[in-house]
């Protein structure tokens, strides 16, 4: 069997839901179709939840209301029939509503998964319906029974152990050859619905590639595949057609915004190809992710990862940084699941680089009760793999740089961004 992951981008319009449907039905093979929520669904979802953390009750309907006709108004576009899809939709929406309305806004982390993950179920439901519609037999799955996580939610880990006999059982293949599941969002064990991290649809595609045995993988997307570069920020960009799955961490961990960097552990573990692409162009090979490669990456690769913060923390009682020092810093950063991009260390002080994010003042608040704390956000991260004097000037002139890292392929610059 195959996994196919499309993403929001390629569900954001009818129009894209048709080219699902094109694209599947050219499979032979047994196919689990792991599916995001459309467009910007989980942005929207984002904000009633804010609005619902506020207790403006109406102000999260009214938002929800227009998450909801947007729903709609694909469904009209899509269906021959479009009573089927809003039949679909409407017993989530209905939940939605209640959650809403009768709930109290106490743990945010919490209910930001029991409202955000309806974002999957509803583009699930759609897209299962309208393949039903159009002729192509499937089963959907709501893998809140099946993916089994842990409770820290919003950032929710796998039980793999736990999982594997849930999905096998569900998605075993006898009277069904194609199943349909949401990226981003399973259940602890209570059963309370958790999600993965933002963007963590890839993730999902890889666990059930992983779970079922998956001869592939293939994340469908809106580029031709990996491209050594962002082409919204650099120019002559190239597409790489096979890098391996170290090449694929490395690149994701840089701040790559082409794969999760978790989708490649449960396929490294079994030897899981991943395929990545073109969702426009499905004839195109695009890129693939594999254990080896005869051709290895001959061109630089740029990356930028965006919002990032310096911090460095000095211990308060001029003792050197030793590893007591290091080990609270770093363990009062992952309490508040900083991610850290960047390390280095002095005497008397640890620098590190991590992304920005809601829980970066409370970790800030806590390192100051052990450290002096002084930080700089506003900054870009760029890394250079296959480093040269003349890319290096050419990314970096005139700009302020806070830290460098060198090695001998590689360059890392902690840049501000630029105004
Ligand atoms: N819908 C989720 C997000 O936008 C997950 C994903 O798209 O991968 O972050
Ligand atoms: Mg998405």
């Amino acid at each position: 069997m195959q996994v196919y992951k499309f993403g929001g981008a390629s569900v954001r319009s009818a129009e894209g839901i048709r080219n699902i449907y094109r694209i599947v039905s050219g499979v032979q093979d047994n196919l689990f179709v792991v599916v995001s929520a459309m467009g910007k669904t989980t942005n929207a979802m984002e904000v009633v939840l804010d609005c619902f953390m506020k207790a403006d009750h109406q102000a999260s309907l009214n938002k929800l209301a227009e998450v909801e006709s947007y729903h709609k108004d694909i469904i009209e576009e899509l269906f021959v029939n479009p009573e089927i899809g809003l039949v679909a939709i409407e017993p989530f929406f209905t939940e939605l509503k209640r959650l809403i309305s009768e709930g109290i806004g106490d743990d945010y982390d919490r209910w930001y998964d029991r409202l955000v993950s309806y974002g999957e179920i509803i583009s699930t439901k759609i897209v299962s319906a309208y393949l039903l519609e159009s002729g192509i037999e499937n089963t959907w799955i709501d893998l809140r029974g099946q993916i089994v996580t842990d409770s820290n939610y919003r950032e929710a880990n796998v039980k793999m152990d736990e999982s594997q006999a849930r999905l096998q059982q569900a998605a075993d293949f006898t009277k069904s050859r194609m199943y349909i599941g949401q990226g981003f969002i399973g259940a602890n064990i209570k059963g309370d619905p958790t999600t993965l991290g933002r963007e963590g649809s890839d993730y999902s595609a890889a666990v059930v590639g992983n779970l079922l045995n998956a001869e592939s993988v293939t994340i469908w997307k809106d580029v031709p595949g990996i491209l050594n570069a962002d082409p919204r920020l650099f120019e002559n960009t190239v597409l790489i057609r096979e890098l391996t799955y170290l090449d694929a961490v490395e690149l994701a961990y840089s701040g790559a915004q082409i794969i999760h960097p978790k989708t490649i552990k449960p396929l490294e573990n079994k030897h899981i190809p991943l395929y990545v692409r073109p969702f426009g162009t499905p004839e195109e090979a695009g890129t693939v992710i594999k254990e080896k490669t005869d051709n290895p990456i001959d061109v630089p690769v740029l990356i930028l990862r965006k919002n990032q913060v310096l911090i460095t923390v000095r211990p308060r009682d001029f003792s050197f940084v030793l590893e007591e020092s290091l080990s609270k810093a770093f363990s009062v950063m992952n309490k508040h699941r900083l991610k850290v991009s960047m390390i280095q260390s002095s005497a008397i002080s640890i620098s590190v680089c991590v992304d920005n994010s809601r829980y970066l003042s409370g970790a800030l608040d806590e390192l100051g009760n052990e450290f002096k704390v002084t930080y700089n956000d506003g900054l870009e991260l760029l890394t250079i793999r296959g480093i040269t004097d003349e890319i290096v000037q050419k990314t970096t002139d005139g700009r302020t740089i806070l830290l460098t890292q060198r090695t001998r392929r590689s360059g890392r610059y902690l840049m501000k961004e630029l105004a």
